[in-house]
């Protein structure tokens, strides 16, 4: 049966960095939804055009384009064992619709590590975090820059900051989080599947957490 992680937090809780860790540690494909609309603006696609004004507004894309995109992600073959889903559901609806999906694929979410910051941290590592052009390689220019200004220490490709890592649409991130995610942790504690996690952590402490609620 393949395995499906949901990685739930706010905006700079570290779900991104602990995917991309976690991806590697468990041979799972990770999925990140804000990658996939970063990849489709990049290339101006009509559904990164559709979501690029959500985005630089800091909202969320309307839940059925998102459930869309996620749904031909996660069919194809590299999400065959599973996936970590960093990013995605994000609202109830979105919830749902994963929960059908995955029947599917004969899956269902196991686990929901819920990894947890305080407000002006979620803010300082954002306004400060640095993403690689290329693959989405994740730097903080105080906590963890690159070896070389500018430059990602993996694939060499440019680091630039977001726009919506601009403090501005930070704090909008954070509302919309607390409004339309928050309800998410209700349902997966319910579900007996949440693992919270404290991310104010050492990045290596959150993954032992992670591995070892995984395990369980
Ligand atoms: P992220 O990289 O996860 O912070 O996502 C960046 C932006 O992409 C968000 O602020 C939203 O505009 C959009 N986005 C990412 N994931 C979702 C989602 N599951 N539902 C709706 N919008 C999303």
């Amino acid at each position: 049966m393949p395995t499906y992680i949901v990685l739930l937090g706010p905006p700079g809780a570290g779900k991104g960095t602990q995917a991309e860790i976690l991806a590697k540690k468990t041979d799972l494909a990770h999925v990140s939804s804000g990658d996939l609309f970063r990849e489709n603006l990049k290339n101006q696609t009509d559904l990164g055009k559709l979501a690029q004004s959500y985005m630089h507004k800091g909202e969320l894309v309307p839940d059925d384009v998102t459930i869309n995109m996620i749904r031909e992600r996660i069919s194809r073959a590299d999400c065959e064992a599973g996936a970590i889903l960093d990013g995605f559901p994000r609202t109830p609806a979105q919830a749902d619709a994963l929960e059908i999906m995955l029947k599917g694929f004969k899956g269902e979410v196991n686990l929901v590590p819920y990894i947890t910051a305080a407000e002006e941290t979620l803010v300082e590592r954002t306004s400060g975090r640095w993403t690689c052009r290329a693959h989405g390689h994740i730097y903080h220019e105080k906590f963890n820059p690159p070896k070389q200004s500018g430059i990602c220490d993996v694939d060499g490709s440019e680091v630039y900051q977001r726009d919506d890592d601009k403090v501005e649409t930070v704090t909008k991130r954070i509302r919309v989080y607390l409004d339309q995610t928050m309800p998410l942790v209700a349902y997966y504690r319910k579900a007996g599947k949440l693992a919270e996690i404290d991310g104010t952590q050492a990045v290596e402490q959150v993954t032992k957490e992670l591995l070892s609620a995984l395990k369980k």
